[in-house]
C-alpha cells in the first residue's frame, strides 16, 4: 500500500512535469521528452536532405565575405528555419527565466561593476590567483599568445609521455588553433563535449559558443556519424546518434593520458578554477586520466567566491534559459595522485584592456545570449563569420586579432540594440560595433566601394535640406523603376528582401499638409 506521507513528501520535491509524463517516447520512459532545442529539428524523410551550407572561405588574412556566406546560408532555407528557430527557442527561454528573478537588473549592475573593478585591477587578482593555486599544487604558467599556450600544453603532455588528451568544450583553444597543433605533434584530441565532438568529427569549428553545432539538422549529424563512426546513416534519431557517439568515444575517454578542460571563473580569493558544463563532461576530463590541464584566458578572474555566487545566477540563465548549468565544477587542485595545471593567456587581452572603446568587451562571460537575439546571427549562421567568435561579441572581439582580415564583420548587425539588452555583464555591445566602423573607416581597412558608399550616405544624412530633397526623387524611382534596376547581382542586400512599398508622401509632407497650417 502506498504511504500518503511518502506520496506527499516526493510530489512536494518534484517537478510538475516530472509527475506528469506526456505523450510518445518520453512518456514511457515514465518522463517526458526533454524540451529542448537541440532535439527540435525535424527529421526529413520525404525526398533527399538539404546539404549542409559550410562556413565563410578563408583566403589566408584577406577580409572574410560574410555577407557571401550569409547568402548561402539563407539559400538553405531549411537550415536558415531551423537555426532561427532554435536560437529564437532559446531567447525566449532566456527571457522567462530573467523575467522570474525580480532582482535581474540588480544582478546586472552587481556582475559588471565586479567586471569593471576586476578588469582595473587585473594584474593584483592575478597575482592572488596565482599564490593561492600554487599553495594547492597546482601549477602555474603565463602564455603571451596561442602559440606559446600550445607549446606549454605539449611540454606538460611529453614530460608525461602523453599521447591521447580528452577535452572539455573551450573557446579559448580555438583561438589557440590548439587542436590542429597537437595534430601536427601527434597528440591525439578528442572532445567531449557532444555539439564540439560533432564539430571535431565534420572538421570543423564551433559556429556557437554555447551550443557549438546549433547550425546542424539531425540529417547532417546522422551523415557526419555514419561517415565517421559507422552508425545508420538512415536514422537521425537524437537519442540513436547521442548514443553511437557515446558508444564510440566512451573509451577514448578511459584510455586518455591527460585531460583538459576551459575555465568560466577563476577565483582569486581561493586559486580555483570553475567550470560549467550540461553534460558533465568537464568532470570526466578533469578527473578521468591522473593529468588535468585547464587553458584560462586571464579575463576569468575574479575576485571572491561571493563574486562567484553572481556570476553562476546568472550565466545559464542567459545561455540557455535555465536557472543553473547541470554541471559547476569548481576544481581546487589536483585529484588524488594526479597532477593539474593552469595556462594564463593573453593573447591580446592586455591590449585590448589598452583599447578606450573597447576594454570592456573583456567582461564577457561567454553566455551567447546576444547570438540568439541577433537577428543578422540568428539568419546567417555563426561559421559565416569566418571567426573564432561570431555574433555580436565577435563582431567587437575579431577586429581586435586582425583589423584587416575582419574588418567586413561589424557591417553584419542592423544595430539595433537588443545585444546589448540582453547582455548580463552590460557590455554596450551595438555602440562597440558602430565604434569599429568608424575606426575601420578611418584605418583604411575599408574596401573602396564601401567606404565610398558611406561617404556618400553620411553627407546626405548630415545635410537636412538635400536629404528632404532626395527621400521623394527616390521614392519615385522606387515606384517605377523596372525591377530588375533594383533587383539586380549588384544589389546582394535586395538579393534577400523586398523593398517596402514607397509611401504616396514623406513624413514632412504630411506634417505641412495637415499639421503647419491649421497651427
Ligand atoms: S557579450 Fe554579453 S551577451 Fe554576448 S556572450 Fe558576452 S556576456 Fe553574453
Amino acid at each position: 500500500m502506498t504511504d500518503p506521507q511518502h506520496t506527499l513528501r516526493r510530489d512536494a520535491m518534484l517537478h510538475p512535469e516530472m509527475l506528469d509524463p506526456g505523450p510518445g517516447e518520453g512518456a514511457q520512459r515514465g518522463g517526458r521528452r526533454l524540451d529542448h532545442a537541440e532535439g527540435q529539428s525535424k527529421p526529413l524523410r520525404s525526398r533527399t536532405p538539404e546539404a549542409q551550407p559550410r562556413g565563410a572561405v578563408i583566403k589566408g588574412d584577406r577580409p572574410v565575405d560574410q555577407a557571401e556566406a550569409a547568402d548561402r546560408f539563407i539559400g538553405a532555407t531549411e537550415h536558415e528555419k531551423m537555426h532561427d528557430e532554435r536560437l529564437w527557442d532559446l531567447r525566449q527561454k532566456r527571457d522567462r527565466e530573467t523575467h522570474g528573478l525580480p532582482e535581474w537588473e540588480e544582478l546586472r549592475n552587481l556582475a559588471s561593476a565586479i567586471k569593471e573593478h576586476t578588469l582595473a585591477n587585473l594584474d593584483k587578482y592575478l597575482d592572488q590567483f596565482e599564490t593561492n593555486a600554487r599553495a594547492q599544487g597546482i601549477h602555474v604558467h603565463w602564455a603571451r599568445d596561442g602559440e606559446e599556450h600550445n607549446r606549454i600544453v605539449l611540454g606538460i603532455l611529453r614530460d608525461h609521455g602523453a599521447k591521447r588528451l580528452i577535452k572539455s568544450k573551450s573557446m579559448l583553444t580555438e583561438e589557440c588553433n590548439f587542436r590542429d597543433f597537437m595534430k601536427e605533434h601527434e597528440v591525439e584530441v578528442i572532445e567531449t563535449d557532444l555539439g564540439e565532438r560533432i564539430q571535431q568529427l565534420d572538421g570543423e569549428a564551433p559556429s556557437h559558443v554555447v551550443v557549438p553545432a546549433v547550425h546542424k539538422l539531425r540529417t547532417d549529424v546522422a551523415a557526419v556519424f555514419a561517415e565517421k563512426l559507422g552508425s545508420d546513416p538512415d536514422n537521425d534519431d537524437v537519442h540513436y546518434l547521442a548514443e553511437r557517439q557515446r558508444e564510440a568515444t566512451r573509451p577514448l575517454i578511459l584510455s586518455a593520458d591527460a585531460g583538459m578542460t576551459g575555465c568560466n571563473f577563476a577565483v582569486a580569493e581561493t586559486g580555483a578554477v570553475v567550470v560549467c558544463t550540461n553534460e558533465g563532461n568537464a568532470d570526466l576530463s578533469a578527473n578521468t586520466p591522473p593529468l588535468h590541464i585547464v587553458s584560462a584566458g586571464i579575463e576569468k578572474v575574479i575576485p571572491t567566491m561571493d563574486h562567484l555566487a553572481v556570476f553562476v545566477r546568472m550565466l545559464s540563465r542567459s545561455a540557455l534559459g535555465s536557472p543553473l548549468t547541470q554541471y559547476t565544477s569548481y576544481f581546487r587542485g589536483p585529484r588524488r595522485g594526479g597532477e593539474m595545471h593552469i595556462v594564463l593567456v593573453d593573447n591580446g587581452r592586455s591590449d585590448r584592456l589598452g583599447m578606450e572603446k573597447f576594454w570592456s568587451s573583456l567582461k564577457c562571460i561567454r553566455c551567447g545570449a546576444c547570438m540568439n537575439t541577433c537577428p543578422v546571427f540568428r539568419r546567417s549562421g555563426g561559421l559565416s563569420y569566418g571567426a573564432t567568435y561570431a555574433g555580436p561579441i565577435g563582431l567587437i572581439l575579431d577586429p581586435t586579432f586582425s583589423a584587416r582580415k575582419y574588418s567586413n564583420l561589424p557591417f553584419a548587425s542592423t544595430l539595433n540594440g537588443s545585444c546589448t539588452n540582453v547582455c548580463p555583464v552590460k557590455i554596450n555591445i551595438h555602440e562597440q560595433i558602430a565604434d569599429w566602423r568608424k575606426v575601420l573607416a578611418e584605418t583604411h581597412e575599408l574596401p573602396l566601394l564601401k567606404k565610398g558608399m558611406m561617404k556618400a550616405a553620411g553627407a546626405l544624412l548630415a545635410n537636412p535640406a538635400l536629404y528632404r530633397a532626395a527621400l521623394p526623387v527616390a521614392n519615385s524611382a522606387l515606384r517605377h523603376l523596372p525591377r530588375f534596376v533594383i533587383y539586380n547581382r549588384m544589389n546582394t542586400w535586395g538579393r534577400g528582401r523586398e523593398v517596402p512599398h514607397a509611401p504616396k508622401q514623406t513624413f514632412h509632407q504630411w506634417y505641412k499638409d495637415n499639421r503647419e497650417t491649421k497651427a
